[in-house]
């Protein structure tokens, strides 16, 4: 609802180096969540602006894909001292867009996209082939070539490094992109877009702001479009898949995830739970695609490990995202909200289902004037339940016993998911063990932290295809390698 007293802003998306409304003037309302207010308005595109962008993005290939890789590297270094200067209003406007909290989530974010800048611009000049010795009178090597025009869809959840990902990858490696900024949270990367068309060439970088169904489906099937690159759920994740083969263009998939945390009993202490807490990504209201949202405790540790989750998790403080003293911040919007509440309502359906924390949200005071839930825990769950196996993208955690290490396994990789997992033990062979036998792409041991450049990121099964953060990613999804041979006598 818009209130009276607080002015909009109004912002432009960004074409071809210019700041542009939608060519039919609509526009799309941004909610701060943790208000329920509308604080601003942003161009919501459609299939011409998609048009005139994608346009400005092959013109602009030609001479972008000419331009030497450690030239492109130093624009990336550029851009990321511009952020970094900006960190402070950028991660502001992502507080008030996301409804997560500044100190735990949106600085944090901010200052790690930057480092995102940094380690492309660095690794840009690694962008290269190889020569194969076929014979004496043949020179045979391979080029790592640019894809041309890159269209790029990012969700809402942590808008500003998931964007900055696709900018950084896609012009370290040569290529121009189209990037649509999810309609609940565009602010944060927009400004980072502003930055990026201050330091590039016009039509390298454009950034459109519109709704999934109409900008992000015209921007899926454009014919100019050479690559896809889709970050958010697997639903609309198999949509894309749909549209690039249609046309046979390489897509890079960065899906959902239901992660498994596996508590060996030795790991019943503070660190662990600590660790749990934050691999569950509760201070982002548990709307992380790596919350490790199954946790498996060994029956002998059970009880005693949930009464100390407890106490860490009602230290939480739930609030005012720009306030510097809170830890957890509001869910992103209404839709949202109330899904989440449908699976804990679910939960609380169960018979055998014990809510060791949390439950529904307050229906008055403070809290209830945002999209604000609280960490939310059920014991006694099955892994067969809903809420053990579908993604819900909010603050509740399921907990599983296990007696065999065996078991523990079989029932973490019971999902059509594979994004990531945690192991807490400190016998090592059991850790190993586990990690290699667990099916996801990324495997933290004693440790629930968020991704760094230059790891290899990615899903197994449902959870995604191709890799990001890292030189090989962008090396194997932002590049296509070309052979030349050569006739030496
Ligand atoms: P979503 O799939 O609904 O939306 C993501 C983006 O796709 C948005 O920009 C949206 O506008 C756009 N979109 C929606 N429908 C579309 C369509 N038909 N055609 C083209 N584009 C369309 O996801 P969400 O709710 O914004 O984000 C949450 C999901 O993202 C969760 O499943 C989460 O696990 C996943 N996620 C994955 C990663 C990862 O790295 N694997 C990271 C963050 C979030």
């Amino acid at each position: 609802m818009t209130t009276a007293t607080q002015p909009l802003t109004s912002e432009k998306m960004l074409i071809d180096g210019r700041a542009v409304d939608a060519q039919d003037g609509r526009v799309i309302d941004v909610e701060n969540p943790a208000a329920r207010t509308v604080f601003a308005q942003v161009p919501r595109a459609g299939e011409a602006d998609v048009g005139l962008a994608v346009a400005a993005a092959a013109r602009a290939f030609a001479a972008w894909r000419t331009v030497p890789a450690r030239e492109r590297g130093r624009l990336l270094l550029r851009i990321a001292d511009a952020m970094e200067a900006e960190t402070e209003t950028i991660a502001r406007l992502v507080a008030r867009e996301t409804g997560n909290a500044i100190r735990t989530q949106a600085r944090p974010e901010v200052k790690s996209a930057a480092d995102v800048f940094r380690y492309f611009g660095g690794v840009a000049g690694e962008v290269k082939g190889e020569t194969i010795p076929l014979s004496e009178h043949m020179l045979c090597y391979t080029r790592r070539e640019p894809i041309g025009v890159v269209g790029a869809i990012v969700p809402w959840n942590a808008p500003v490094v998931l964007g900055t990902l696709k900018i950084a990858m896609a012009v370290a490696a040569g290529n121009t992109l189209v990037l649509k900024a999810a309609e609940d949270a565009p602010l944060g990367l927009l400004r980072v877009a502003q930055l990026c068309v201050e330091h590039l060439p016009p039509g390298v970088i454009n950034l459109l702001t519109g709704y999934g169904e109409e900008c992000g489906a015209a921007l899926a099937r454009h014919p100019l479009v050479r690559k896809l690159s889709f970050t958010g759920s697997t639903e609309v994740g198999r949509l894309i898949m749909h549209a690039a083969a249609d046309r046979i263009v390489p897509v890079s998939l960065e899906l959902g995830g239901k992660s498994p945390a596996i508590v060996f009993p030795d790991a019943n202490d503070d660190r662990t739970v600590d660790g749990v807490i934050s691999g569950m990504r509760f201070t982002r209201q548990g709307q992380s695609c790596t919350a490790g949202s199954r946790l498996f405790l060994h029956r002998s540790i059970f009880d005693a490990f949930l009464e100390k989750m407890s106490v860490g998790l009602t230290k939480l403080k739930i609030g005012d995202p720009s306030d510097e003293a809170t830890d957890m911040g509001a869910i992103i919007n209404r839709r949202q909200f109330d899904r989440v509440c449908s699976y804990i309502e679910d939960g609380l359906h169960q018979p055998e289902a014990r809510v060791v924390l949390g439950g529904l949200p307050p229906q008055e005071g403070p809290l209830a004037q945002g999209y604000f839930v609280q960490p939310t825990v059920f014991a006694g769950v099955r892994n067969e339940w809903r809420i053990a196996r579908e993604e819900i993208f909010g603050p509740v955690l399921v907990a599983i016993p296990w007696d065999d290490e065996r078991d523990a396994i079989r029932m973490a990789n019971d999902s059509h998911y594979g994004l990531a997992a945690y192991v807490w033990t400190r016998d090592i062979q059991k850790a190993l063990r586990t990690a290699h036998a667990i099916e996801s792409g990324w495997v933290q041991i004693n440790q629930g932290l968020g991704q760094f450049p230059g790891q290899s990121y990615g899903g197994f099964k449902q959870s995604g295809i191709g890799r990001e953060y890292s030189l090989e990613g962008m090396l194997d999804s932002y590049t296509q390698r070309k052979c030349v041979t050569v006739n030496l006598q």
